[in-house]
């Protein structure tokens, strides 16, 4: 089986059609989506009816879906994000919008064979940033093999016995042989909203047979995403950080 790992798409249509052309053009048996579906772009209602007809589809809710959807306060995000959610719950649609409430927190497995949740697995809205952080969150790990998003960096942390080792994804298409005895807990990077310096949108395939994770980079229509944005008056920040990928 080969699953298209996604997260962190936050409302960018341009990033997203570009995924989804590839996705096209691969073998993909299973959707799965790791959370923060809206949020910072300007095209919430088309990203959710396209994830929508996906199937099959595993998705976990993200910090920026429960915003939107009522389930978390505000407070909790800076003053661009805050007005981007604004924004958003003016833009959703009831439909997309009850879609967004009903998204399952995390953790959840996949047929078995992993687990996915937004942030980590003893919470779904915290950052695993770093070996500390993953030490922890390997001890959470009920399967081998777990994917998370939300920090928007591609990564892979492994720990064998006691040793926990972390490696940045940094661009590319870059495969990586997942080996028995080992934990894992991958991170595909962001689709919509990159924050490592590198603007191409960012995603995974995990093929189980294989064992193997393939990380890819592609590039998108980043001036359009960006025109959207302004047409939409969302906070110009929004459209300015996509070109730089932070
Ligand atoms: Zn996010």
């Amino acid at each position: 089986m080969r699953y298209l790992i996604f997260s962190d798409i936050h409302g960018n249509l341009e990033a997203f059609d570009v995924l989804l052309r590839f996705a096209a053009k691969k073998k993909i048996d299973h959707y799965v989506c790791l959370g923060d579906l809206v949020g910072y772009g300007a095209s919430p209602n088309e990203i959710i009816r396209k994830i929508r007809t996906l199937k099959p589809l595993w998705v976990v809710r993200g910090n920026h879906d429960k915003a939107v959807s009522g389930q978390e306060s505000i407070e909790t995000f800076n003053p661009i994000a805050a007005a981007a959610i604004r924004w958003t719950q003016k833009t959703v649609t009831k439909s997309h919008a009850e879609f967004l409430n009903k998204i399952p927190r995390g953790p959840r497995s996949v047929d078995g064979l992993f687990t996915i949740c937004h942030g980590a697995l003893f919470d779904e809205d915290y950052y695993i940033f770093g070996e500390f952080d993953a030490d922890e969150a390997f001890d959470y790990m009920p399967t081998p093999l777990c994917f998370f998003g939300h920090t928007h960096f591609p990564f892979l942390y492994a720990r064998k016995g006691e040793h926990v080792t972390g490696e940045y994804m940094d661009g590319g298409e870059t495969e990586r042989k997942l080996e028995k005895g080992v934990a894992y807990l991958i991170n595909p990077g962001s689709v919509g909203q990159p924050r490592d310096r590198n603007p191409q949108a960012a995603f995974a395939i995990f093929d189980s047979d294989r064992q193997t994770i393939r990380f890819y980079r592609a590039p998108y229509d980043i001036a359009a995403a960006q025109k959207k944005i302004h047409k939409a008056e969302l906070p110009p920040a929004l459209a300015e950080r996509l070109a730089v990928g932070i």
